[in-house]
């Protein structure tokens, strides 16, 4: 990987020592120019008109996010964000009393709260399936509590909130067995390792653009397999939907396109299309390498720091790197570390809140590279973190 083309290509490494992946990831100049241009196009000729004349490059999104996720382009649907994607999965099942919701502890805060109000909603339960000795989703524990009653197993890959991957494909292996749906929240692992929904056997992905796929801010996308068509009703009809069949009925679009929404931001689209290609032409195994190395750089040196102590779970982990330095609030980390130029934020304990409840270690400094730093930003900051912890 030649990271200093790759940084010549990304504007915001010249200014700032980004650590900031997991919350946004820095736009690639190309990313950045297909954005624009399409803005400028719009202005030009008209909204409708630029689409009409860019339809070739939107469908090519679709078609890159299947080759990232291992699927086809007809179980892509796009959205705004990841939420949204994951909303319109989980709320096109339908849940009676005493069903059971299987979840784990590092459940992403949005999807929490859409269980919660669906528990209080239709009398349907959710389990937390605990932790293995690693701090993963134990899935024997899974397996265990896997039964009749079990509508959803819905796991986050990995969390906001540290560096745990979790064992998605031993996942898949226990839901397909049972037949229970599984809907993988890989926000923040698709485009910082190789995600691939054959190997793991999901039903239903959804992902971001802005993280470590490196899109634009506002896009998100979902990925179902065909079967699960069968046992979805989207939660929203609406044209892009569904096509009015001419009497008092309607059909809903073949495959996954049926979750989108009518009107779309296509310049955001057309970034989510540079993103992904230029993630593919990279490729993601070359690209998780180097960011879970990097990842483990940093963790390795900041536990070597006095004062600091790294706080990541799991057997496996990755680029997200959380930790703590004694005596000083992790929001005053952050602060300091900005005042170095450096790009850091901290984790919000309401935004897991099993993982709060269980460990109850947040917030957490979170420094999450991808494989555009580089070594020396990492020494930089771990110098400046020991300075925070020596008091200075
Ligand atoms: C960021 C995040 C989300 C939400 O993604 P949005 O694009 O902000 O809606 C969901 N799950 C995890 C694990 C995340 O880190």
């Amino acid at each position: 990987m030649d990271v200093d083309a790759l940084r010549r290509d990304t504007p915001g490494t010249a200014h700032r020592i980004h650590l900031n992946n997991a919350g946004a990831g820095l736009l690639s100049r190309q990313t950045l120019t297909a954005v624009t241009s399409h803005l400028e196009l719009e202005a030009a000729i008209g909204g409708y008109e630029a689409a009409a004349r860019e339809r070739e490059r939107i469908d090519a999104t679709y078609t890159h996010i299947a080759r990232l996720l291992g699927g086809r382009p007809e179980e892509v649907a796009l959205f705004d964000n990841s939420t949204h994607a994951w909303n319109a999965a989980f709320y096109s099942l339908t849940f009676k009393p005493g069903d059971r919701i299987l979840t784990g502890r590092d459940e992403y805060g949005s999807s929490v709260l859409a269980y919660l109000q669906v528990a209080r909603r239709t009398g349907a339960e959710i389990v937390v399936v605990p932790d293995d000795e690693h701090g993963q989703l134990d899935t024997a524990a899974l397996a265990d509590l896997i039964d009749e009653r079990t509508r959803l197993v819905g796991v986050t890959h990995v969390p906001t909130s540290g560096g745990l991957i979790n064992p998605a494909a031993e996942i898949g292996r226990i839901t397909r067995a049972a037949g229970v749906p599984f809907l993988l929240d890989a926000t923040q692992s698709v485009g910082q390792f190789p995600v691939d929904v054959t190997e793991i056997g999901c039903d239903l992905l959804t992902a971001t653009g802005r993280k470590f796929l490196r899109g634009p801010r506002g896009t998100g996308f979902l990925w179902v397999r065909p079967e699960a068509l069968e046992y979805l009703e989207p939660h929203v009809v609406e044209i892009q939907a569904a096509t009015w069949d001419g009497e008092r009925g309607f059909t809903w679009q073949p495959g996954a396109r049926r979750f989108e929404s009518w009107e779309t931001g296509y310049a955001n689209v057309l970034g989510l299309e540079s993103a992904v290609r230029q993630a593919l032409d990279l490729g993601l195994d070359r690209i998780g390498e180097r960011a879970l190395a990097l990842g483990a750089y940093l963790r390795d040196r900041l536990d070597a720091l006095p004062g600091v102590t790294t706080h990541d779970l799991g057997a496996h982990r990755c680029a997200i790197v959380t930790a703590k330095i004694d005596g000083v609030p992790a929001a005053e980390v952050a602060a300091a570390l900005a005042g170095h130029g450096i790009n850091v934020t901290y984790t919000v304990p309401e935004h897991t809140q099993f993982d709060t409840e269980h460990r109850g270690v947040h917030p957490l400094v979170r420094l999450s590279p991808h494989y555009y730093n580089t070594e020396a930003e990492l020494d930089l900051t771990v110098e400046a973190m020991a300075g925070i912890a020596s008091g200075g």
